[in-house]
């Protein structure tokens, strides 16, 4: 941790690269169900413009599923996920939705990142190349100025000597730092994070979890799915705790934490502390 805390320091800061166009996300009585499993049951959930909201519950809570709907990964099956006041999945028309079509729905999830707990990273494409898929594909940009733009953003999380290197020769740190350069290379209004830390060994957690932190507050809206409650603590407007497809309780991360209302997260941060 000692190393990656002195690497942090003699790069710049990955935060000036958004331009603080952050999103509200809004869910209102949202329910999804998978066969006959209620996932997601009745949540409500407000995440202002530029605002750090953590989720946290155990395993099956429903989190993930949360995540893939603000993502437009999946839709609501009630109620209603908005994300920068639009509607996701769906367009309305009087009282009737309609479920929106593929292409329309590609557009608008680009400007929603979403970093996994697997990095996901394309295994045959180099760091760069990681990083400038997307700008050229979806948002048009010239590869010159995609790759001007990569190389600035490797440089800020550190692996300005990566950029040529493929996956598989990085370290899964340093692999979920590229994940993470290569969602802001599109600019998001909001940005998802599944778990970012949880695939790595413990050493290398404190590498990522500074360059997330450094994203608080630049403007982008982040929802962050994790365990690492101490990180949890410094970064968080707005604390969310799930179980069992219900939001148990909410509120500002001194509360949740601290003095929390319901036995169920009391109980939950017991056994994660
Ligand atoms: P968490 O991320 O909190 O662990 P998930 O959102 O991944 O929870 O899953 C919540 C529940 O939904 C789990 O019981 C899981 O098995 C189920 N589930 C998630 N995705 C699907 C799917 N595509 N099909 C069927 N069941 C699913
Ligand atoms: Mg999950």
């Amino acid at each position: 941790a000692a190393g990656s805390a002195a690497r942090a320091g003699s790069r710049p800061s990955i935060a000036p690269v958004l331009q603080g166009n952050g999103a509200t996300v809004s869910l209102q009585g949202v329910g999804k169900v998978f066969g006959d499993q209620a996932v997601l049951e009745d949540v409500h959930l407000e995440v202002s413009a530029g605002s750090v909201t953590v989720l946290i519950g155990p395993s099956g809570a429903g989190k993930s599923t949360l995540l893939r709907l603000i993502n437009h990964l999946e839709r609501a099956d009630q109620g209603f996920v908005t994300v920068g006041g639009q509607l996701v999945g769906y367009r309305r028309e009087g009282d009737t939705l309609y479920e929106l079509p593929e292409g329309e729905i590609r557009r608008r999830r680009a400007d929603v990142g979403m970093v996994f707990q697997g990095f996901n990273l394309f295994p045959h494409l180099t760091a760069l190349e990681n990083i400038v898929e997307a700008p050229i594909a979806v948002r048009g940009l010239t590869r010159a100025h995609a790759e001007q733009q990569a190389c600035d953003l490797l440089e800020r999380i550190g692996l300005a000597d990566k950029a040529h290197a493929y996956p598989r020769e990085l370290s899964g740190g340093q692999q979920q730092r590229i994940a993470i350069a290569r969602a802001l290379a599109l600019q998001p209004k909001v940005l998802l994070f599944d778990e970012p830390t949880s695939a790595l060994d413990p050493e290398l957690v404190a590498e990522v979890l500074s360059v997330i932190e450094e994203l608080a507050r630049s403007g982008t809206t982040l929802v962050i799915v994790t365990h690492e409650l101490g990180f949890a603590r410094r970064v968080a407007d707005h604390v969310v705790m799930m179980d069992q497809g219900r939001v148990v309780e909410q509120g500002p991360p001194e509360v949740v934490f601290d003095r929390p209302r319901q036995p169920r997260t009391a109980e939950f941060l017991a056994k994660t502390l």
